[in-house]
């Protein structure tokens, strides 16, 4: 099965630039669809939306909910997370292609990444790259150091609001923007709890709205937006309370969604 580490690869495809050395391969499925929209031609924007442990299990209760994601963002990837599945290891080898042991990130701690990522090669080639994220979050830090725009926002209604805020500036090429409230209460309930499942639904109104911004600021250009959570989580009977990090199914396994769209200037 293809690992979360196609991420890179599949955006470097798409916008056409030279990715990072990865032994990663793009996600044909994805790929296949771009060649049926975009005739060869490269995507010029790029939305990630990067939701934290909404894991492929919550599909069998929810799938209705899900359905709306797949909807604005058909092509789906069932991929495996790496080991462990927490957050800085996961979104590390997410966004350089890369296992753990050659990211250097290899147990929760929040390093800064010194291999090259997708932002590095997205930047050398002249895009214009934004990471937005809660402040002190994974991606808020592990990505440090490049020449690239860093947003560090109060909470995840600010990152939205900013990455919405940036897609109409137009001048970005890039925007990953991540929100964390799932993962957050599934650390202090459980991954069904009734916070839980609220959160589930913010994040995906968020990135509905975020969807129907995409459209409006960036319909002119070739675009693809994706949803791309880093693991799921599972209840701890010990602990009582939800967690992740071990290679158990309901930690591993996400449901990536990709949509992909023409300018419709032509
Ligand atoms: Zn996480």
């Amino acid at each position: 099965m293809a690992k979360i580490t196609a991420v890179t690869p599949t955006i470097c495809q798409l916008m056409q630039i030279t990715p990072p050395q990865t032994r990663a391969a793009a996600l044909p499925q994805v790929l296949g669809q771009a060649k049926n929209i975009f005739n060869g031609q490269a995507v010029q924007k790029c939305l990630i939306y990067a939701p934290d442990a909404l894991g492929l299990f919550l599909l069998q209760d929810f799938y209705n909910e899900f359905n709306q994601v797949k909807k604005v963002a058909p092509v789906t990837a069932d991929l495996e997370s790496v080991m462990p599945t927490v957050t800085p290891v996961c979104f590390a080898s997410m966004f350089s292609g890369a296992l753990p042991e050659i990211t250097g990130i290899k147990k929760y701690e929040k390093l800064v990444v010194k291999i090259e990522t997708v932002f590095d090669v997205l930047h050398h080639a002249g895009k214009k790259v934004a990471l937005v994220a809660v402040k002190d979050s994974s991606i808020d830090l592990i990505f440090r150091e490049r020449e690239i725009e860093y947003y560090s926002e109060p909470d995840d209604a600010a990152v939205a609001a900013r990455t919405i805020a940036l897609m109409e500036q137009k001048d970005i090429d890039f925007i990953l923007a991540y929100n964390q409230e799932y993962d957050d209460y599934v650390h202090r309930t459980e991954p069904f709890s009734s916070e839980c499942i609220q959160a589930m639904y913010k994040h995906i109104k968020t990135f509905l709205d975020l969807t129907e911004a995409f459209h409006q600021a960036w319909g002119e250009y070739n675009r693809a937006i994706a949803f791309t959570p880093d693991h799921g989580a599972h209840y701890d009977h010990e602990r009582k309370k939800g967690m992740h990090g071990t290679d158990l199914p309901a930690d591993l396994n996400v449901r990536h969604y990709w949509g992909l769209y023409q300018s419709e200037n032509k």
